[in-house]
């Protein structure tokens, strides 16, 4: 038994190694002026680990006879991919940035972007595309959603391969939102989760190649098997400022990032130097214009924020969220408002057909800002589909964002 899973890991692993030099051996020399050039992750542990197979036979053909380059980094382990996006010196000659993985690889390149010094002047000119690798990818879902594309898992593949590949693809803006943990802060543009959600993504990772289905199995699990948390939830409830961000698009492939950075330092003569967290301020200096703070300490089921539509191709959890939006939309399920098991159950196959929010007792509110804490132990915080060690966190709308390939 244990040789033939040591052969089976082998002969994977081999797999592995054969197309990884496949692809490199493949790969582009960096584009010349005018020439088309994306910088392409691939990770191959991401979903039901078929990120390699995918790029070399599905997505690399399309690219070469589109004529685009790629210069290609198959990442090795967490913040491998992090780790390049701060290091890499010619990051201007792409015209964007291709991943091949989850929402948790988006949410690592952009936070590797973050922590350089021209990070502003990179997020809103170097568009990321994504071929959906991943066990989630709210992110990629929410674009295709507005773009009316069915969410079924081959037109999501097939359409992000069009997409990704053409000549003629376009990038809209997404909006990212600052958060402050004990220790860290990062950029984020998707979730943020405690409780029952948080447990069922987390606690079903040792599922992950069952794709999306890991979800419905520990889904049933966890309703079973109820938990409350304790916890304090503080939040400030959204409004509107007259901030009005343009829906523009541009095509990734008119210009190289340089080529953007360097029209916009002739429009705009102060560079950007600012940081994510410089310009989080999105509230009234004067706090006789804000909302009241509302602060919630008690037992809760589930607490679950999102800024985008969709957090997987079927979990339509926020209808009325737009890409390029800055509100949060804070939902949670407070212990005492629930009368069986049966209420969670339904809470979960609710959210399937986007109908989880008419039930009485989800509580539902559009915030610019909120703050976790978590008072009982043995509960995971989830950040963008991403774990995250802390015992509080702090979430708030900015006017920033970044730019993703959304249709041709
Ligand atoms: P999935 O949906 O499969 O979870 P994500 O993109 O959300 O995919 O998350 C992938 C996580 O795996 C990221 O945090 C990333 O840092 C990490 N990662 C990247 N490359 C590897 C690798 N080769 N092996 C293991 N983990 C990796
Ligand atoms: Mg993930």
């Amino acid at each position: 038994m244990g040789a033939k899973i040591s052969r089976c890991l082998r002969s994977k692993q081999e797999e592995y190694e054969q197309l990884t030099s496949l692809i490199v051996s493949k790969q582009s020399s960096p584009g010349g002026e005018g020439q088309r050039t994306l910088l392409v992750f691939i990770n191959p542990h991401s979903g039901k680990g078929r990120s390699l197979e995918t790029f070399a036979h599905l997505v690399a053909p399309k690219l070469d006879s589109n004529l685009i380059r790629y210069e290609v980094v198959v990442t090795t382990g967490p913040n491998h991919a992090r780790d390049v996006l701060i290091a890499k010196e010619n990051l201007g000659m792409f015209n964007g940035i291709l991943i091949l993985s989850g929402d948790g690889l988006v949410f690592e390149a952009l936070n590797g972007i973050l922590s350089r010094v021209d990070a502003f002047n990179i997020l809103s000119n170097l568009p990321i595309g994504i071929i959906p690798s991943g066990s989630g990818n709210g992110l990629l879902c929410s674009v295709l959603a507005k773009h009316g594309v069915d969410l079924s898992e081959k037109s999501v593949m097939n359409k992000s391969i069009e997409i990704a590949t053409s000549p003629t693809v376009n990038a809209e803006r997404v909006a990212l939102y600052s958060v402050k943990t004990e220790t860290e802060r990062y950029a984020a543009f998707l979730s943020v989760g405690w409780g029952l959600m948080a447990d069922i993504d987390i606690e079903s990772e040792k599922w992950r190649k069952l794709g999306k289905h890991r979800f419905d199995i520990m889904g049933f699990i966890r309703s079973c098997n109820l938990r409350s948390y304790r916890g304090r939830l503080t939040y400030r409830p959204y409004k509107a400022r007259g901030y009005n961000p343009e829906a523009d698009v541009f095509n990734v492939y008119d210009k190289t990032t340089q080529e953007r950075i360097d029209e916009e330092s002739l429009q705009r003569p102060t560079p950007k130097t600012w940081t994510l967290h410089d310009s989080e301020d999105v509230t009234s200096s004067d706090p006789q214009e804000e909302e009241e703070e509302v602060i919630i300490e008690d037992n809760f089921i589930n607490m679950y924020a999102v800024t985008l539509s969709h957090i997987g191709a079927n979990h339509r959890f926020a209808p009325s969220a737009q890409l390029e939006d800055n509100r949060i939309h804070l939902s949670f399920i407070l212990w005492r408002d629930i009368r069986t098991r049966v209420d969670v159950a339904k809470y979960l196959l609710a959210i399937e057909q986007g109908k989880h929010l008419d039930l009485p007792f989800v509580k539902n509110v559009e915030v610019s800002s909120m703050k976790l804490e978590v008072l009982s132990e043995g509960s995971y915080v989830v950040l963008d589909g991403e774990v995250i060690e802390t015992k509080s966190i702090e979430v708030s709308s900015t006017r920033n964002n970044f730019r993703v390939f959304s249709s041709t």
